[in-house]
Order: C-alpha cells, then sequence, then structure tokens
C-alpha cells in the first residue's frame, strides 16, 4: 500500500530515519506481538508509543512482520542491508 492509502484507511504514522511505520488502532487486535518484539520501539506505556529509531529498520521490519491484524504496516525508505 502506499503511504496515501494508509492514511485514507485510517492509519497514523509514525516516522523513522529510514523506514516509516503505519498503525491502525481500529484493527489492532492486541495480541501484543509488536510490544513483545521490542520494547524499545513499541511500549503502549509510552507516548508517542511507537518510537520508530529506537531499533535498526531491519529489527522494525522483523517485528511488524510478526503483527497477526495488519494493523502495523511499514514503508522502507532506503536500502538496508538485509
Ligand atoms: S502486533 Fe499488531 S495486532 Fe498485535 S498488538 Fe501489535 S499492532 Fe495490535
Amino acid at each position: 500500500m502506499t503511504e496515501k492509502e494508509l492514511l485514507n484507511q485510517g492509519y497514523r504514522k509514525y516516522s523513522g530515519k529510514a523506514i516509516d511505520v503505519y498503525f491502525n488502532l481500529d484493527i489492532c487486535q492486541h495480541s501484543g506481538n509488536c510490544t513483545r518484539g521490542n520494547r524499545e520501539v513499541f511500549n503502549v506505556k509510552r507516548k508517542p508509543w511507537i518510537v520508530v529509531d529506537n531499533a535498526e529498520a531491519n529489527e522494525v521490519e522483523r517485528v511488524i512482520k510478526n503483527c497477526p491484524s495488519g494493523a502495523l504496516q511499514y514503508i522502507m525508505k532506503v536500502n538496508v542491508d538485509k
């Protein structure tokens, strides 16, 4: 999806240097995979609850791929070594 499509669907954007993260609370199933996956990036006790640059872009991508609902999406902005 493009950023425009995500924002139109109600996703909120959290910007990072190399990767942008998008979250849609209406879709979230509260599985906790994200907060368990990386508490430095995803921490519901903090505002903002997502701080993208607290981990490498590849790590943020890894955690988002474990989101079961699609509530978390990302757009990689630069090529990063895998
Ligand atoms: S992993 Fe996805 S569905 Fe689960 S709590 Fe996080 S955002 Fe919500």
